[in-house]
């Protein structure tokens, strides 16, 4: 079994490596991750500059690995059609430090890097852990080793997309594991509005988000210290339509006179 671990928070990041870790004596893994963090670049992909890559020293020995100086769905895209010969079992992206629950997925660089796995038929997952200090990786890295062999067993095939949440408590604090959909917060950022002395700047914040703590949402789930497992697909299309939408194309009709 051949495994790409990837991140978005940069190729030292200990949670990249934390994977690799609980990986490395089932499958052959291999790390393509940025050069630096990019947490929040969502599934920004590079179409102005070359994507420098150099190979690394690995933090865990023996194991290929690349920094490269793009994001971090540039490095699921050079790492599956350049660098890594042959066909890639599964994509692993994190462990991130910090949740990527709700909304967020949607500008998670963790996400970012998974998606390009999802969209080339490979098994992808992301795992985040909802912690920005003190993070502890072994429960997320045990969750994603046990997923991955259950994709080596062929009981996950493509098309596989997971997003995988877990609190920052040690494996005895685990209080069980759930299957949720995505979350609400209940609003999104805070400007912070400063002056560097030569211009005005507006700094996006995120302290303390607002969510809608309803039951089977994921981070319902890792607030009772549960795993959230949140199966997710790329179809953003709302069906059915509602009557208003519905409604529009009448409206365009007429003008166009069709
Ligand atoms: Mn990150």
């Amino acid at each position: 079994m051949k495994i790409l671990a990837v991140n978005d928070d940069g190729i030292r990041s200990p949670g990249l490596w934390a994977v690799v870790e609980a990986l490395r004596d089932i499958a052959e893994v291999v790390v393509v991750a940025p050069d630096r963090e990019q947490s929040g670049i969502g599934t920004a992909i590079s179409l102005n500059q070359p994507i420098r890559v150099a190979e690394v020293v690995p933090m865990v020995k023996g194991i290929e690995a690349y920094a490269v100086e793009g994001t971090p769905a540039d490095s699921t895209i050079v790492a599956l059609e350049s660098l890594i010969e042959g066909p890639v079992d599964l994509v692993v992206s994190g462990i991130n430090q910090g949740s990527n629950m709700g909304n967020d997925v949607f500008i998670s660089g963790t996400m970012g890097a998974a998606l390009q796995g999802h969209f080339r038929s490979i098994p992808s997952i992301a795992v985040s852990v909802a912690a920005l200090k003190d993070v502890q990786f072994g429960p997320a890295a045990q969750t994603v080793r046990s997923l991955a062999q259950a994709v080596a067993e062929g009981k996950l095939a493509p098309p596989l997309l997971l997003n995988v949440n877990l609190p920052n408590v040690p494996v005895e604090k685990i209080m069980g594991v759930s299957l949720t959909h995505l979350g609400r917060r209940t609003y999104m950022d805070v400007i912070k509005e400063g002056d560097d002395g030569r211009r005005k700047y507006y700094w996006v914040t995120r302290e303390n988000p607002g969510w809608v703590l309803e039951k089977g949402l994921d981070i319902w789930a890792v607030r009772r210290r549960r795993i959230s497992i949140t199966p997710l697909h790329t179809d953003l299309t709302s069906t059915p339509p509602s009557k208003e939408i519905r409604g529009l194309t009448r409206d365009i009709r007429r003008v166009f006179r069709l």
